[in-house]
């Protein structure tokens, strides 16, 4: 009896965590990340890493396969010129890297912002749809359509920090979400530039085997400034980011 009122007075006593509690992220092993990157140091990419860098901060969360979004999760909203959807509080980055790319002579523009959990199932079987009407069987057509649109709840897009970004420089060219866009000047740009407003190019060619996600030039994810240049002057990919964040606390 005594030992249940302790239990029930231990779980009163619990505080309430709002924020997504992010030790439970499933992350790549450092091994992995030592494997993929021969030529990084990496304690000395660790100490470069901002003392305060944490893997509860809200910036660096992490939506993935292995790590779905809690879909209750209420994302207030803003939106840009053409009306996408994105998370409030990154208003001020994503207008200062418009401003920026506009004074380099590149128009970007939102193709895709914020997406519910629904939406994206919702995309996710469109496309699958199209696979099975164009005589793909079911496994086929789910493999090809995972490559590119992520399952319902392994979007980032749900969490309001993440667009897909276009140059109006490959409008002439379709306008698509394709790789060749990658050497478009505005997607340079990009590339070279994101991170000094705090955005990462968030699935790097040649890091499939960790982000299990093709290469997008235009997908960007916001991270804060201090994060999103470290990761881009290593060519890093936000798990492994978080893997050395985590190995460093690890063996403090
Ligand atoms: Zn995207």
């Amino acid at each position: 009896m005594k030992k249940l009122m302790t239990l029930c007075l231990t779980l009163i006593m619990m505080p309430m965590f709002t924020e997504i509690s992010v030790s439970a992220f499933n992350l790549p092993d450092i091994e992995m990340i030592k494997t993929l990157n021969p030529d990084l140091n990496i304690d000395k990419v660790i100490d470069e890493i901002p003392k305060d860098a944490s893997l509860k901060d809200p910036n660096l969360v992490l939506v993935n396969r292995e790590n779905p979004i809690d879909s209750s999760l209420d994302v207030p909203l803003t939106y840009t010129e053409n009306d996408i959807p994105y998370h409030q509080e990154i208003e001020e980055a994503v207008l200062d890297l418009f401003t920026a790319a506009l004074d380099a002579d590149h128009h970007l523009y939102a193709v895709s912002g914020y997406r519910t959990v629904d939406q994206q199932a919702a995309n996710f079987d469109a496309r699958m749809n199209l696979y099975l009407a164009d005589g793909y069987d079911e496994e086929t057509a789910y493999y090809m359509t995972d490559l590119f649109v992520a399952p319902a709840e392994a979007s980032e897009h749900s969490t309001g920090l993440a667009l897909d970004l276009l140059g109006t420089d490959w409008d002439q060219y379709g306008g698509d979400l394709h790789q060749a866009y990658k050497d478009y000047p505005s997607a340079i740009w990009m590339a070279e530039h994101a991170a000094d407003y705090g955005f990462i190019i968030r699935y790097l060619d040649g890091k499939q085997e960790i982000t299990q996600y093709e290469y997008e030039p235009w997908h960007l994810r916001y991270v804060r400034v201090e994060h999103a240049q470290i990761m881009m002057k290593h060519n890093l990919v936000l798990e492994e980011y978080l893997t050395l964040i985590q190995h460093r606390d690890d063996n403090e």
